[in-house]
């Protein structure tokens, strides 16, 4: 039996590269139907992550014109994660695997027949690996390496240079699903199901039209979703410079005192202040980092949907 393949692409405000976009997965679609290589029940699912252009009327069109183009429409923007949840739980029960890739087609998805290849030798799960960040600005590829570094210290195991651009067998999103958590950080997520798993290296291009939707705010707020989710280190380290900080005062205290006994007492301004804005310093990132822990609790234990569908572009459905 041929694999019935659904691509998920998540949209947010992309109607400028909408239309090139659908057009060269079409293409990429119709000739591995050609080729025997996928089923002709195959998909292309557009998730159209509450969009504010005309992203929703174009992938209508695109709908209108081709049955195997079907979208599904988020009430409100989500966020990347969970948009490709939605399109990940919708395909399940419906298709033997799913490739998820962005919009802008930055994966290079002439790798999509390699990643078909693994899945039919067995692999569950099928990783695309940016084989080099040469295209990246220095900034993007620097603060990208110490997020990678970082998670691997804090005992995060995550696929260096791998972002959402994956296959994933019917098997393993069954698993996917059993992870209720609301704070959704796939990347690490997915290679905690385990499974037989397989890498694709590509190199990821540019993005021709529209802008990204990771501005630095966004990606610094990711890094940091993806890094408590999975760790509880930065509350050992605050423990551990707590243990240290109160080992230095005493003796700090014990200089006091025999300076004090030895007569020896100059007016400590100067140290005075520093150690006051140092440890006041530690204290509030302490007590910063502990809330992002409640803030997470407060979140998980609410158990709020993730989303919403508010349309469904599917025949099937009908
Ligand atoms: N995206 C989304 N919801 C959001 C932000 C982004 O569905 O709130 C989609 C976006 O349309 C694109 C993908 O997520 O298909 C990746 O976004 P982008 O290309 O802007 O990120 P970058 O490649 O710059 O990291
Ligand atoms: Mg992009």
């Amino acid at each position: 039996m041929k694999t019935n393949l659904w691509l998920v692409v998540p949209c947010y405000n992309e109607e400028q590269i909408l239309d090139y976009s659908v057009s060269e997965l079409k293409k990429l679609m119709s000739s591995l139907k050609d080729e025997e290589k996928i089923s002709t029940e195959s998909k292309i699912l557009f998730v159209d992550d509450g969009s504010r252009d005309a992203t929703w009327e174009k992938i209508k069109v695109a709908h209108q014109a081709d049955s195997s183009v079907i979208a599904l429409k988020l009430s409100h923007n989500q966020g990347h994660q969970n948009a490709l949840l939605a399109g990940m739980t919708y395909a399940m029960d419906k298709c033997d695997c799913v490739i998820t890739l962005d919009a802008d087609l930055q994966d290079d998805i002439s790798v999509i027949p390699d990643f078909l290849s693994e899945y039919e030798a067995g692999a569950q799960i099928v990783y695309g690996i940016r084989s080099g960040r040469k295209k990246d600005s220095v900034f993007k590829r620097q603060t990208a390496q110490i997020f990678y570094k970082l998670m691997k210290a804090l005992g995060a195991e995550i696929k260096y240079n791998h972002a959402d651009f994956r296959l994933m067998s019917r098997k393993a999103l069954e698993a996917l699903s059993l992870y209720t958590e609301s704070n959704l950080f796939l990347r690490g997520i997915v290679p905690l199901i385990g499974m037989k798993s397989a890498e694709v290296y590509y190199e990821r291009k540019e993005r021709t039209a529209g802008e990204t939707k990771y501005p630095l705010g966004k990606m610094v707020g990711f890094a940091a979703d993806g890094i408590t989710s999975f760790s509880v280190k930065p509350l050992k380290v605050i423990s551990i410079a707590g243990i240290i900080c109160s080992v230095l005062s005493v003796a700090g205290l014990l200089y006091a005192l025999i300076s004090y006994f030895t007569g020896n007492v100059v007016p400590g301004w100067t140290a005075i202040v520093c150690s006051i804005w140092l440890l006041g310093g530690i204290q509030l990132l302490c007590i910063g980092v502990l809330g992002e822990y409640i803030g997470k609790i407060f979140s998980e234990v609410k158990q709020r949907p993730k989303y919403f569908i508010d349309e469904v572009l599917d025949d099937k459905e009908k």
